[in-house]
């Protein structure tokens, strides 16, 4: 580390500790040293001090400790002529640096100014840590920019942070330049900042930085099997596999030097607009560890370069940004400019597959009036209508690249898009008309995106779009036929009809033990993969994680019990379940990750299970509500009598055949009972008993055992008299 950085970085380092030692010992004196401190609802304390050496901070007496910690690795300011090849002495400066500011950040919750006020959101929780941070898993967010200060106009910052955007990172802003910073930057141009659109404002202050860092600690204690205290594990897998660093823009204080040294530990760069002295060379970082002087257009395509970013994009050529980030924008009706579907406009969409030569790849027409032909604010009817071809393709794969188009439209800045099928509804906003977007570039975006996210299966695509209500009604009819043939296919397949199931093991990246098996009646716990979805998953990507495992010897047809998918859970789950029963949630359940759109839970005193959606937040008759349970049962484990499951698995024939079916549901929240209501009746019809779904509970009725208990007996429900469920 050349002499000066070395020096500012250690004399940042100083000036950090002289405060905020002053700061520790007066909240010291205010609120005893008994005062609980911490971040927002997380299980990891101050996750930097807690990564690196294993301190629970829970306590402001627990301080003082950590202090001395940061003392003994702060080294004195090196006289002037010193020289050293080392970055060690910079690098212990650093990290004491982002240990001290932990300190600070967490005494600004209990004594203000609080770090969450206004546009800043402070610490991210552990829910949004795990939301977040699976995407760093997946890929599909390759890592973050810690922005730092402000760019020379709010035109500047959003260029800067909308190409960020378009790379797939999360941009993580703190620290203040020139009496501004990039998030009110943005704020003032009216772009919408959260955790929905990756742009998140932390904090004014340089210190603010500890909460990208902290997220980066957490990443790898939680993703990364990093125990704590386990310094350099964690310090590799960010080095390893989050593909982030620090960009400055403005001059860069010594207090900037010590955060960005406290960074290079974790292998990220800083790279700046402003010509501050290099460090080149190699050593902890993949490549550079400082990069200077970058002017603004160049600025991100420096960073990624020094980083080591290997970003697969397929170019969208259409007149706005692109990327996931944009997945979350909303468009409010005041700025849109068109609209479809919704209930106000007949809407579809609908992939079909063609021979080769029936499909010219890179066709796309509009059919109707074009966004020109339409004034401000109104709406029109929509049929996307998208054929494609490839020698790999399948009937079986339209309906997957179908439900795709809903997050590859909603990937343009500027378009919002909601549902498939025939209840789609999608907007346009007035600044995407703006900057020329036409309905055509919907095209555009499927022609592109199916070809690129698809190549094994995809090889031509041509897309129609019809906006004439009588071209739409007609597709429209043509549509449906196809979605109740493709319905009726899925829903006719049995456990009995294949010799192949599914596995997912996607969710390992968090969650080691898990193991989906997924057969036609039971979908992935999560929703998203049915055994259709995981065969075609599987065609398209044959090493990755859906295989097909051959059922083998059956053991237990009421349990669901093969002997193949028993030794294939043992051996995936690293051998720590040694057999599952796909039908049952009492005797040997499948294991649950995390994502499970429902819990069911045993209710002993009803003889039944109540089942527990995920979007409901009240209390339940087992005594804890959805985020309680989803702790408890979570994680990869096998817990008997609570199990976590796709909505779909609720009217499959097999929802817990062993422990006595659909008659044992006694309770779920309204919201879901209504959602699922059609397809609850007809199960029930199927079952004889068309009135039971009357019988089920919700949370009017009550939200304890005791509560239900007398309503389900009044009601005559099933459960009460079937065996019991506990054997
Ligand atoms: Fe796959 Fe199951 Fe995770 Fe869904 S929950 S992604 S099916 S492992
Ligand atoms: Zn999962």
């Amino acid at each position: 580390m050349s002499k000066i950085i070395l020096s500012a970085a250690i004399s940042g380092a100083h000036a950090i500790h002289d405060r905020v030692e002053k700061r520790l010992e007066e909240a010291l004196e205010k609120y005893g040293s008994n005062q609980e401190i911490g971040f927002p609802n997380t299980a990891y304390y101050l996750p930097i001090i807690y990564g690196m050496t294993g301190e629970k901070v829970e306590k402001l007496g627990d301080c003082p400790r950590v202090m001395r910690i940061a003392e003994n690795l702060i080294p004195p300011v090196p006289a002037d002529n010193l020289w050293t090849p080392y970055l060690g002495p910079g690098l212990d400066a650093g990290m004491a640096t982002l240990f001290m500011e932990e300190i600070e950040e967490a005494i600004k919750y209990i004594d203000g100014p609080n770090p969450v006020d206004g546009i800043w959101l402070g610490a991210a929780d552990d829910v949004i840590m795990r939301e977040r941070g699976v995407e760093f898993v997946d890929g599909t967010a390759p890592g973050f920019c810690a922005l730092l200060g402000s760019a020379p106009e709010p035109e500047t910052a959003e260029k800067i942070v909308k190409e960020l955007q378009e790379k797939n990172l999360y941009i993580w802003m703190s620290a203040h330049y020139n009496g501004t910073t990039v998030s009110e930057q943005l704020d003032s141009i009216g772009i919408q900042l959260g955790w929905e659109t990756r742009v998140v404002p932390y904090g004014m202050e340089v210190g603010s930085v500890v909460y990208s860092l902290g997220f980066a600690a957490r990443a790898a204690m939680s993703f990364g099997g990093a125990k704590p205290g386990d310094y350099r594990k964690v310090l590799l897998y960010n080095k390893n596999r989050i593909f982030a660093f620090v960009m400055t823009l403005g001059e860069v204080t010594d207090e900037w030097y010590a955060n960005a040294a406290g960074a290079i530990n974790y292998g990220f760069p800083t790279i700046a607009d402003t010509p501050i002295p290099e460090i080149l060379p190699t050593g902890v970082c993949t490549y550079e560890h400082v990069v200077s002087n970058i002017p603004h257009d160049q600025i991100v395509q420096k960073a990624v370069e020094v980083r080591g970013l290997k970003i697969q994009i397929t170019k969208v050529p259409i007149p706005l940004a692109y990327g996931p980030a944009f997945e979350g924008e909303r468009i409010r009706k005041e700025d849109m400019y068109v609209q479809f579907g919704g209930n106000i406009t007949p809407a579809f969409e609908f992939v079909e597959m063609k021979e080769m030569d029936e499909v010219e790849d890179g066709k796309i027409e509009v059919i109707g009036p074009e966004i020109d032909d339409v004034e401000a604010g109104s709406a029109l009817p929509l049929g996307i209508v998208v054929h494609v071809a490839g020698r790999k393709m399948q009937e079986d794969f339209e309906g997957i690249l179908e439900r795709q188009c809903h997050h590859l439209i909603n990937g343009a800045e500027g378009i919002w898009h909601m549902g498939q099928r025939d209840i789609v509804w999608t907007r346009i906003s007035k600044k995407a008309k703006e900057k020329g977007f036409k309905i055509r570039d919907y095209g555009e975006i499927l022609h592109a995106k199916l070809l690129g996210d698809f190549p094994s299966i995809v090889d031509k695509v041509q897309v129609t779009i019809y906006t004439n209500e009588k071209d739409v009604e007609g597709w429209l009819a043509r549509a449906r036929e196809k979605y109740r043939y493709r319905d009726e296919r899925t829903a006719g397949m049995t456990d009995e009809s294949v010799d192949l199931f599914y596995s997912c093991t996607l969710c390992q990246s968090f969650a080691p033990t898990h193991v989906c098996v997924v057969s036609p009646e039971r979908l992935g716990l999560c929703g998203a993969y049915n055994w259709l979805d995981c065969k075609a998953a599987y065609e398209i990507e044959p090493t990755g994680p859906n295989q097909p495992v051959e059922k083998g010897e059956l053991i237990d047809p009421v349990k669901g019990e093969w002997k193949n998918i028993d030794q294939f859970v043992y051996e995936n789950s690293g051998k720590n379940v040694e057999r599952v029963n796909l039908y049952s949630m009492m005797d040997a359940p499948m294991t649950s990750c995390g994502c499970f759109e429902c819990i069911v839970a045993f209710l002993p005193m009803c003889n039944g299970v109540m089942i527990v959606n995920r979007e409901y937040t009240g209390m339940t008759p087992c005594g804890m509500t959805f985020s309680t349970l989803a702790g408890t049962v979570g994680g990869g484990n096998v817990t008997p009598g609570f199990v976590g499951i796709g909505k779909v698995y609720i009217t499959s024939k097999k929802f817990l055949l062993a422990d006595g079916g659909f008659h044992r549901i006694v309770w779920m929240p309204k919201e879901l009972k209504e959602t699922l209501s059609e397809q609850l009746k007809k199960r029930a019809e199927e079952l004889g008993t068309p009135d039971f779904v009357d019988k089920i509970a919700d949370e009017e009725v009550g939200t304890t055992e005791e509560e239900i208990l007398p309503w389900i007996q009044e009601k005559g429900h099933p459960a009460l008299s079937m065996e019991p469920m506990l054997a």
